[in-house]
């Protein structure tokens, strides 16, 4: 799961925000190292049919739609031919991320417009939806939470003339009320925040994640994607390989 890609300003928004090079690295790192990108729809159709995830998949998800997604992430993603799929919101598309700058006002970043998502489309991206407003689910009644997710998948539906499958909970906040409405909203899956790897027995409305941040070089990124943990310090390694020999 990636967010912004673009270079970070400081250490704070290099959480969510990756540098186009080191973007291009990651996923080139990717490629020499024998992973495989598949598209979300293809992973979610194996587990639905209870088949296991060949070893090494890698599939690229983008939350909230920032204008350098269309910028940076788009020219790069084609180039090496990787999948991928970003999840809208839909009431602030051609706008900024106004339920960020709210309470960072530095943080005011510009979102993809609808001819931008358009042109990706016919380009092979594929979208999702993460609400109207980029809501703290677990903090609104049902009725709104309900119109959030429901409405969002309509509104992208009418713009690009295509079913929406996807859906990812903004901030991973969800509950099994939440889950229930994705699903009859028919949305066919939906991706936590929750860190993993995926496989037959997942539930496909809680699709587990890794946060893929800014300064995650090379070591920290190989850690995270080879354990699939948000946690790519040595220590990690180390406890993985201390399991392994514990269980022997
Ligand atoms: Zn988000």
């Amino acid at each position: 799961m990636y967010h912004m890609i673009s270079t970070p300003m400081d250490a704070e928004e290099a959480r969510l925000a990756c540098s186009p090079s080191l973007f291009r690295a990651q996923l080139s790192f990717l490629k020499e190292n024998n992973y495989n990108f598949f598209s979300l729809s293809e992973a979610v159709n194996w587990i639905e049919r209870k088949l296991p995830i060949p070893e090494r998949s890698i599939i690229v998800t983008l939350d909230d739609g920032y204008l350098d997604n269309y910028k940076n992430a788009f020219p790069i993603l084609s180039d090496l031919k990787v999948p991928a799929t970003i999840f809208l919101v839909s009431d602030y598309m051609g706008k900024t991320n106004e339920w960020m700058a709210r309470s960072s006002p530095n943080s005011n970043k510009t979102l993809l417009s609808w001819h931008q998502i358009h042109e990706m489309k016919k380009q092979g991206i594929s979208f999702g939806g993460h609400t109207k407003h980029h809501v703290r689910l677990t903090d609104i009644d049902e009725e709104t939470a309900f119109n959030e997710i429901t409405e969002c998948k309509q509104n992208i539906e009418d713009r690009l003339g295509e079913a929406i499958d996807f859906f990812a909970y903004p901030y991973g906040l969800f509950n099994t009320f939440h889950a229930n409405v994705v699903k009859e909203a028919g949305y066919i899956a939906a991706c936590s925040t929750n860190s993993g790897f995926n496989g037959p027995s997942t539930d496909i409305f809680k699709l587990r994640r890794l946060d893929i941040q800014g300064n995650d070089h090379k070591g920290r990124f190989k850690r995270k994607v080879e354990f699939g943990t948000n946690d790519g310090s040595i220590n990690t390694a180390i406890r993985y390989y201390a399991n392994r020999i514990l269980r022997i």
